[in-house]
């Protein structure tokens, strides 16, 4: 089923787009957690991480090779970033069209806070 990052993809939705090819885009998240916080998406709408296929290696390894390329450009390469893909309820998935999220600029923290 398609979400907002289709059309964003195709054009009709704004969005601020840092990077775009034919396997990718990649764009500013509306609601950034960091002063860098961009969304990397494979053009094809893939639902989640349980839905990339075997065939899949080339375009899974292309959002992470565009991942360091963009924190390059984006001049937080050597500060550092984080990299996140959140998957269904426990992951807390909002946009069920794959996304790699690339975050930085700032000191980020623990990674998930322990549990109770
Ligand atoms: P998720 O929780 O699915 O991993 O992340 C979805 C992300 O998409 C959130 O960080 C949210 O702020 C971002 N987002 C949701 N709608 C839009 C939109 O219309 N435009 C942009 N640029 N980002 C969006």
């Amino acid at each position: 089923m398609s979400t907002i990052f289709s059309k964003i993809i195709e054009g009709s939705l704004p969005a601020d787009i840092v990077y775009q090819d034919d396997h990718l885009t990649a764009f500013r998240d509306i609601n950034p957690a960091a002063p860098t916080h961009i969304l990397i998406v494979p053009n094809r709408e893939i639902p989640t991480v349980n839905d990339l296929e075997d065939g899949d290696e080339a375009l899974a390894g292309k959002m992470l090779l565009a991942a360091r390329d963009i924190a390059k450009r984006e001049g937080i390469a050597e500060s550092g970033y984080r990299l996140i893909i959140n998957c269904n309820k426990d992951g807390n998935q909002e946009v069920f069209h794959l996304h790699l999220h690339l975050i930085g600029g700032r000191s980020l923290g623990n990674m998930v806070k322990p549990a109770k």
